[in-house]
């Protein structure tokens, strides 16, 4: 017989009004004009003070004593949502951009573009039903075609991303390691090894916060999804859609909470500040955002709900298009140790010349490990073959694992080269936007002592 998934509903509640950019909230304690706060908050009337959510939050965000309704600290908080996986009495909830994506739905003037991730596919069908993976990448794509959604894969823009990130990688190594100082690698000066990744929101939030010494180390490269809005308004509108990039309205399609956070980070406006210096928008143009919503994948399974589809009735085939085209790398970012993998596979071609025999370097992925280190040997061409001794770190769950690998790096800088951390026990296949299991997290191995699921 076959078994059906449920998952818990979860309350939502709308941003506040005009919350984006110029017209976004003010400056108010860690949060810069225009940034969410407050995205992630605790129901004091349906809140008992059982203080589960306590013992899963990543960096102790949340108050109050046992027994009375708790209250999350919203200068301390990452917007992760793990607190909200957590819960059992479905007292945590989520601002939800459902409302503000149904109107530009409907706005003639809008070319309305889905942007989903590549953890998305796998938990969707659970909304409807199904079992995780049940809905394909075609279904998905064509169930959002249906609700009237121009499509762009997320695992493209990972594709880049991940350019990006190993072509950074490779130049802080030249710099720092084969003292090289060609020009093309001399900004490197100011980037030091080792090169931690930035994908994950919630993880750049708790540098920034907790961690600001090491801010230095952390990538430039910009979130897939980040990468993805730009693309789409600075080159997919002109190149591939033909339409006006001020009407084309990104929406985020994520596992992530902080997601949402992140894309109402004030520098993301590059797309705009492109195409106003390159002369293809007038500067009177009012400042557009890269991604003008996030929706969580609950928040999509409800304008689904909403518009009457069922992405698991969907056509499992399709055609598709230019912006749905990828690689293997894109795809494993979803899960813990997949950043990583993909970007090594990139920086040991550019180091050694040579394809990696075996490019799945399974090794570095987190699984039920909250910690994973691994070394690996890449001969260096510019060394004439000599090996270097590449050590990478997986974090896979901030409050299971960072602290540690913090630590060591405070007695040891050298430890690793290249750190990958993703807030969430086993990545973004288990991020704070996904379906809600009454199992939350109990199921993982901790590093640090968490109690099981009340
Ligand atoms: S887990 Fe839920 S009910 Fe328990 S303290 Fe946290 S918010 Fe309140
Ligand atoms: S959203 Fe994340 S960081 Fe914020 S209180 Fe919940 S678990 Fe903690
Ligand atoms: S691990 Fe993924 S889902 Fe979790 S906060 Fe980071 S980006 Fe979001």
């Amino acid at each position: 017989m076959e078994t059906k998934v449920s998952v818990i509903s979860v309350k939502t509640f709308a941003p506040p009004k005009g919350c984006r950019g110029e017209d976004g909230p003010d400056f108010k304690g860690n949060f810069r004009k225009g940034e969410l706060r407050g995205i992630i908050r605790i129901n004091k009337e349906k809140c008992v003070g059982c203080d589960t959510c306590t013992k899963f939050c990543p960096v102790d965000a949340i108050r109050g004593s046992l027994g009375v309704a708790h209250k999350i600290v919203d200068d301390a908080c990452l917007a992760c949502g793990q607190c909200l996986i957590a819960c059992p009495f479905g007292a945590i909830e989520q601002m939800s951009f459902v409302d503000e994506v149904m109107k530009a739905l409907d706005d003639k003037t809008k070319f309305v573009v889905a942007h989903p991730s590549p953890a998305d596919r796998v938990s969707l069908a659970e909304e409807f039903g199904g079992k995780p993976g049940d809905i394909s990448t075609d279904q998905m794509m064509n169930a959002l075609e249906r609700a009237g959604f121009a499509v762009y894969d997320v695992n493209q823009s990972a594709d880049q991303t991940i350019w990006e990130e190993g072509t950074e990688l490779v130049k802080r190594i030249r710099y720092w390691i084969l003292n090289d100082r060609s020009p093309d690698v001399a900004m490197m000066a100011h980037h030091p090894l080792p090169q931690f990744t930035s994908c994950c929101p919630a993880w750049v939030r708790n540098m920034e916060g907790n961690y600001a010494g090491w801010v230095p180390h952390i990538s430039t490269t910009k979130s897939p999804i980040q990468m993805g809005g730009t693309m789409a308004k600075a080159w997919a509108a002109e190149r591939v859609w033909k339409k006006d990039p001020a009407s084309v309205y990104v929406v985020a399609v994520a596992p992530c909470t902080a997601k949402i956070y992140e894309a109402s980070r004030p520098e993301f406006h590059q797309a705009y500040d492109y195409l106003v210096k390159t002369g293809r928008i007038p500067a009177s143009t009012p400042v557009f955002p890269d991604i003008d919503a996030v929706l969580t994948v609950r928040d999509i399974a409800e304008v689904f709900r909403r518009k009457g589809i069922n992405p698991l009735h969907m056509p499992k085939k399709r055609e598709r298009t230019t912006m749905e085209v990828y690689t293997g790398a894109g795809t494993i970012f979803g899960a813990s140790g997949g950043v990583m993998e993909a970007a090594l596979r990139t920086a040991y071609k550019a180091l050694s010349g040579e394809e990696l025999k075996n490019p799945d370097i399974l090794g570095v992925r987190g699984r039920d490990q909250a910690v994973v280190e691994a070394t690996i040997p890449i001969p260096v061409k510019a060394l004439g073959g000599k090996v270097f001794n590449l050590r990478v770190c997986v974090v896979n769950g901030a409050r299971q694992g960072l602290p540690a690998v913090m630590h060591k790096l405070s007695q040891n800088r050298d430890a690793y080269h290249f750190i990958e951390v993703m807030n969430c026990p086993g990545g973004c296949v288990n991020g704070g936007g996904q379906p809600v299991q009454s199992m939350g997290t109990a199921w993982l191995k901790p590093a640090l002592p968490l109690p099981l699921h009340a």
